[in-house]
């Protein structure tokens, strides 16, 4: 199976360490600041498309304060994907800027984690904690998805498609899933937000979100292992690296093609 992999680079923000991870202060290091992109993906192969996440909407971007560099149904179009006309999207995550466009995806499946369709949709959704990286609407969006009957819901890993398979690696949200894709050689894997930044991996430096450390910690533990043969392709969910990692693809300024390292 051939698979093609794009990532697409739809907004950013400049943060700082001291905001984007975890306890900082325990490292003993400066803060500084640094860019944070936000992306989401796309897959194409055996003659169809999947979207993994779809990103936020901008509206709500705009006001968190980050800066829309394109909407993310706009980016898909001028892919030539129409959103409308997506019938499998994969949500790595309920955060705001992973599922802000799911009403425009109308006829998608949309598949997600079990256990994190169930915290989002349970009784500590709602605490300040968990509750700030979402938005009430957004979340009563996924309930609707799944009273339609477009939800598919995933327990531990799922072979999507042929090349295609998903982990639940949890950590950074209750069931945060992991996308590895099967490439012509080796693999891409798409970590989302089990790897906002590649320092976290290199460095062993949760983000500042989390549901759970010690699934945090597993997760890193479990990209390292799906990662460690030459040819795997390991791209990080918020990083500004990923840029200069990947070529970018021909006439499509903000995507890059996960097919290789520069
Ligand atoms: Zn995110």
């Amino acid at each position: 199976m051939t698979n093609e992999v794009w990532a697409v680079r739809y907004g950013t923000r400049v943060t700082t360490r001291t905001e984007a991870y975890l306890n900082w202060h325990v490292y003993g290091e400066p803060d500084e600041s640094f860019r944070m992109d936000y992306f989401f993906w796309i897959v194409r192969g055996g003659g169809r498309t999947t979207v993994v996440d779809c990103g936020f909407d901008p509206e709500v971007g705009r006001r968190r304060g980050r800066e829309v560099l394109v909407d993310p149904v706009d980016a898909l179009a001028a892919l030539g994907i129409d959103a409308g006309g997506v019938d499998r999207l994969v949500v790595s995550h309920a955060h705001y800027d992973h599922i802000g466009n799911l009403p425009r995806f109308p006829d998608a499946e949309v598949v997600i984690a079990r256990r994190e369709y169930e915290f989002w949709t349970g009784p500590y959704a709602g605490r300040t904690q968990f509750a700030h990286a979402t938005e009430g609407d957004e979340l009563a969006h996924l309930s609707a998805v799944r009273d339609q009957g477009r939800l598919r819901l995933v327990e531990d890993t799922l072979d999507l498609a042929p090349g295609i398979e998903l982990v639940v690696v949890g950590g950074h949200t209750p069931g945060q899933l992991v996308a590895q894709v099967a490439l012509p050689r080796g693999a891409a894997v798409l970590a989302a937000d089990a790897l906002h930044f590649y320092e976290e991996l290199e460095r062993d430096r949760p983000f500042f979100v989390v549901a759970d450390l010690l699934d945090m910690y597993r997760g890193f533990d479990l990209l390292r292992e799906m990662t460690q043969d030459p040819g795997r392709l390991l791209v990080a969910g918020h990083d500004a690296r990923v840029r200069d990692r990947f070529p970018a693809l021909p006439g499509h300024d903000l995507a890059v093609r996960i097919e290789e390292e520069k």
